[in-house]
């Protein structure tokens, strides 16, 4: 800055102005190249007459209370950022180290030249006539040029250019400032392309992926995770995939930072809604510390214990399937024998319970006084029935198979139900019906007894197939429901057959009960039974009052029911 210059900042009014010429004069007399030295020699003998308030602004420069302009100057040559002040025109004024360093040219090399001297011409016109447009209303522009060093060398050049006004508002000046931030570039252009990778290879690998912060929210996924929102219904599957891990083998997402190498390759059921077949995946999965964005914790990373989940969940649906079918036939045959000793019981205390009555009534003749003699002859013949009816119930209750007892153990309702209808297709399906299966997407295993809960279910549903045979419907339906209600789990069984009458509604669980129109192998003991193994596992059964159009059967079972009627 030249001492003019300096001399500006003190016009005050135009009655001083003679005085200042007076002053500058005498500074400019003094031989010291520098304006601060020159000052300082001026403060020491002031000519006289010097306006106090001249003396005054040049000693608070002196003590400092003001920065002085050669301060200024240094700090803008010395700055570690390119620095270059322009005229209106981009004609440059002045260029700082930084600029020389960076650009390559010595100031005087450039000065008098306009700042496209930098420009490689790989810049867009677009982007220097929104430059220009920016600065010219007076706005300060903010971008990335391509440059180039006297060198040819290209860089990316993140540029600030600021208009400076003069006392009338005009911009005098425009001040520049830019960095090389081409190698800031590379890394961003490497990051991008490391995540396409990664995209790329997640999405082309036939396992669902996923990444789960600790709010449940799903941070990354692949094709295959996307494939299961459609299947299940737009439900986000990792949520599904959670509360099957909580609830199948107690994982906790909270404590997903302690869960060390993680797990692998569990076994899960997931029930898609709208009764889709039940899907089957081995999951497995890692913990990833989360990343801590906070400026308060730019220290800390190190210390971060949040953490999210990289659910790795491979569909085994079609090995589970086949083993699945192999089980069915076990099943099936194991349930053809246990029906068949059913079939034994129900027919065997079906006569217990028919001889049972005539015995009674023969037991209360007997006990009324002999009348006369002749009566004695009627009183033989009347024991003598009584004790060989009595040896008959004997032989029966002998013949009477011991119902078989069962161990307990961990059972799921919704694979259980879908077994039996798989085990009723055949049933189903020449009787033209229709399964609504509606099970809980996810659901907690009871603790129980499973053959006879599937003989109970197997109950219901061949129920539902009877009355709808009989009702003769062109429609016929039977929808299955599951449901989790805390502790409880509730099973619905509905169908739009012959129904049962409100009277009815209780009747129907007593022994020997029957109300088919076409009874045939039924001794109206199912229902008995079914009700004996939901309260054998501390829940129970009823038919719904209030439903009309068929019927509606509801069980509710405990989930610890079994332990509490064990105890
Ligand atoms: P030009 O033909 O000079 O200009 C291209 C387009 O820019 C024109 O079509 C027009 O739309 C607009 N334009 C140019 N000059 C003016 C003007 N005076 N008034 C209105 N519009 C105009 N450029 C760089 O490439 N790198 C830099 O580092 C850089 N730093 C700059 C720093 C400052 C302080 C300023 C004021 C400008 C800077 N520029 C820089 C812009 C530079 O002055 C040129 O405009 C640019 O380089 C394009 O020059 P060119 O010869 O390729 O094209």
């Amino acid at each position: 800055m030249g001492i003019a210059e300096a001399f500006s900042c003190f016009e005050i009014h135009s009655g001083m102005k003679v005085q200042l010429a007076m002053i500058q004069r005498k500074i400019q007399s003094t031989k010291s190249d520098n304006l601060v030295d020159r000052i300082n020699d001026f403060l020491a003998s002031p000519p006289e007459g010097t306006p106090t308030e001249v003396l005054e602004a040049f000693s608070s420069l002196d003590s400092n209370q003001f920065l002085p302009p050669k301060l200024f100057y240094e700090l803008v040559e010395q700055a570690p950022i390119a620095i270059s002040i322009t005229d209106p025109t981009a004609r440059i004024l002045y260029v700082n180290c930084a600029f020389e360093t960076l650009t390559g040219y010595a100031r005087e090399e450039v000065i008098g030249k306009n700042e496209s001297v930098l420009s490689s011409k790989s810049t867009p016109e677009s982007v220097y006539r929104e430059l220009w447009e920016t600065i010219h209303s007076n706005k300060v522009w903010q971008g990335t040029l391509v440059n180039h060093r006297k060198s040819q060398e290209e860089y990316l050049a993140e540029l600030t250019i600021s208009p400076v006004n003069n006392n009338k508002g005009q911009t005098a000046y425009f001040l520049g400032m830019h960095r090389d931030i081409t190698e800031m570039h590379q890394l961003e252009q490497r990051l991008k392309f490391q995540k396409n990778l990664t995209e790329a290879a997640l999405n082309a690998a036939p396992m669902v992926v996923a990444v789960v912060a600790a709010d449940r929210k799903v941070l990354l996924d692949n094709h295959a995770y996307k494939a299961l929102i459609g299947d299940f219904r737009g439900v986000e599957p990792a949520s599904l995939f959670l509360e099957a891990l909580e609830q199948q083998v107690g994982f906790d997402l909270s404590t997903v930072c302690q869960v060390g190498s993680g797990f692998t390759n569990v076994e899960i059921r997931l029930d898609p809604p709208g009764g889709a077949a039940p899907r089957w995946f081995a999951c497995s999965g890692v913990h990833v510390p989360e990343l801590d964005e906070a400026a308060h914790n730019y220290f800390k990373q190190a210390e971060s214990t949040r953490c999210c989940l990289l659910l790795i969940a491979n569909e085994v649906t079609g090995s589970r399937k086949r083993i699945q079918e192999a089980r069915l036939n076990m099943i099936r045959a194991n349930m053809a024998e246990q029906q068949m000793v059913q079939t034994m019981r129900e027919a065997i205390s079906g006569a217990i319970f028919k001889i049972q009555a005539p015995l009674n009534v023969i037991k209360a003749a007997l006990s009324m006084p002999a009348a006369g003699q002749e009566n004695m002859g009627m009183r033989i013949v009347l024991q003598q029935a009584l004790k060989s009816g009595d040896e008959a119930m004997e032989s029966l209750h002998e013949a009477l198979p011991s119902p078989v007892v069962e161990k307990t153990s961990l059972v799921n309702i919704n694979e259980l139900l879908h077994e039996v209808v798989k085990l009723s297709t055949e049933n189903l399906l020449s009787a033209g019906i229709v399964v609504d299966w509606r099970p809980a997407p996810v659901l907690a295993e009871v603790n129980g007894r499973i053959n006879a809960l599937r003989g109970l279910f197997k109950y219901l549903i061949d129920n539902a197939i009877q009355s709808l045979i009989e009702a003769k419907q062109d429609y016929r339906e039977i929808r299955i429901q599951t449901k989790q209600d805390n502790q409880d789990l509730l099973i619905e069984v509905m169908d739009n057959g012959v129904g049962i009458p409100k009277a009815h509604r209780l009747k129907v669980f007593e022994p020997f009960y029957c109300g088919w129109e076409q009874p045939k192998e039924h001794a109206g003991m199912g229902l008995t039974m079914a009700q004996e193994v939901v309260i054998g596992h501390g829940g129970n059964v009823e038919i719904d009052a209030n439903f009309y159009g068929g019927c509606r059967v509801f069980v509710r079972l405990p989930l610890n029911g079994m332990e509490e009627t064990l105890l």
